[in-house]
């Protein structure tokens, strides 16, 4: 009943009367290439398959760079010089143009989300691999040039507001400072080899999260991870800030003096630092006090030390817009009637519709509009033809 076609790459709809019958494409060489090697991309062939109906499940954008600053939106800013990818080389949007030249109609596309806590993979799985750090409301967020990011764009509290201000200071990086006892409780990794508990489903190792250490993927990341700097002493820290991110852009003096403002209010219960307010606030939660965050305290204090900072590049991620579509999932056209055969799923259709999240979007539900328009797409096909 269903064929899986690996090594088959789709790079047109073949269309009979205006109606979308198929697809067509090229079949690249067979590929023993190890996880994290770039698989041959030799055309040995092509192919073309006629059916009733095509749903374009590809995708979004995130890996194709230049897509993505072709799709910048004004209100961003410029588009960084410097991104990593958040998603593999797969996600490259070439099945958006392809739909389009078979007559759908693309929307949205400059809605996105990309996040700013991105750090590069030690060990890559794709090309420009960066993993996301999903902080916890702890360590100090700092500009390219030591400026502490202005409220409330604390870590983990608005995504695209946080890349929104970090577009329009010129740089493309920005800096977290913590202490070591913050990145042991406060850095979760995205990705599945940073999260073997979960991937390896042992709730043994999940409870492990509520013990204090440092999850061995987080340490691999202070041992080998380009972006990570660790330092016992604060002007050794800056100088190696200084020759990571551009020389002279951090002042020593101006980036202790914010460090030291806000750990006066790390001590005093009635300080009015908003984001140790926040941070006291997230541990009235008994699941953040136990796995998210770290209990108050000094981060220029040598007991929780060494000081470590961490360069956070732009990650690209989703594609909040795609293929329009009717709530059947049916892609439309210029004229707004559907294509006739052609349906869109996923995020190659903005999770569903074109667009399903508006601009922005609650963290991590992208895959329910996946799941959802893909069962709206595969039920409508059968129902159209019977
Ligand atoms: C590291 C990471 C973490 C994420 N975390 C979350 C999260 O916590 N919560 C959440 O909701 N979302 C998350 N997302 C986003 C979510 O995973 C994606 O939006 C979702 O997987 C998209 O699903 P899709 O089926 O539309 O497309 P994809 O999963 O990208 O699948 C597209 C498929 O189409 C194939 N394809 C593409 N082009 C062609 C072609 N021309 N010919 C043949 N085949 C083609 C690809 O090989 C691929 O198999 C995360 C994504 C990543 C990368």
């Amino acid at each position: 009943l269903i064929s899986l076609r690996f090594r088959h790459r789709v790079t047109g709809l073949t269309r009979s009367a205006g109606t979308v019958d198929g697809v067509a494409g090229e079949i690249l060489e067979e590929s023993a290439a190890e996880r994290g090697q770039a698989s041959a991309r030799t055309v040995t062939g092509s192919f073309a398959i006629r059916a009733q109906a095509v749903v374009v499940a590809s995708g979004g954008i995130g890996a194709n760079h230049a897509l993505v600053r072709h799709n910048w939106p004004a209100r961003l800013g410029e588009p960084p010089a410097r991104m990593l990818s958040g998603v593999p080389a797969h996600v490259d949007g070439a099945m958006l143009a392809v739909a389009e030249g078979a007559g759908g109609r693309l929307i949205n596309g400059d809605r996105m989300w990309h996040y700013v806590e991105g750090i590069a993979n030690w060990a890559p799985i794709w090309p420009a691999h960066a993993i996301r750090i999903l902080p916890g409301p702890s360590s100090l967020w700092f500009d390219a040039r030591g400026n502490r990011l202005p409220v409330p764009l604390f870590p983990g509290f608005d995504t695209l507001g946080t890349l929104e201000h970090l577009r329009r200071t010129g740089f493309d990086h920005s800096w977290f400072v913590a202490s070591r006892s913050i990145v042991a409780k406060e850095f979760a990794l995205s990705g599945s080899e940073q999260n073997p508990d979960l991937t390896g489903r042992s709730w043994r190792q999940v409870i492990q999260r509520a013990r204090a250490g440092m999850p061995l993927p987080v340490q691999a990341f202070l041992d080998k991870g380009e972006d990570f700097i660790v330092e016992t002493d604060f002007s050794r820290l800056v100088a190696r800030m200084n020759a990571l991110g551009g020389a002279g852009l951090i002042d020593e003096a101006h980036l202790r003096a914010q460090i030291e403002a806000r750990d006066r209010d790390a001590d005093n219960p009635y300080g009015k630092d908003l984001q140790v307010t926040a941070l006291r606030g997230a541990r009235a939660y008994l699941g953040d006090r136990l796995i998210r965050t770290a209990k108050p305290h000094r981060i220029l204090d040598p007991a929780h030390g060494p000081l470590v900072a961490v360069r956070l590049n732009i990650l690209t991620r989703k594609s909040l817009g795609g293929l329009m579509t009717d709530l059947s999932s049916r892609v439309l056209g210029g004229d707004g009637a559907p294509v006739p055969g052609l349906y869109a799923a996923g995020e190659a259709a903005g999770f569903g519709g074109g667009g399903l999240h508006g601009y922005r979007a609650l963290e991590g539900t992208f895959l329910g509009g996946c799941i959802f328009s893909g069962r709206i797409a595969g039920r409508a096909a059968a129902k159209a033809v019977g």
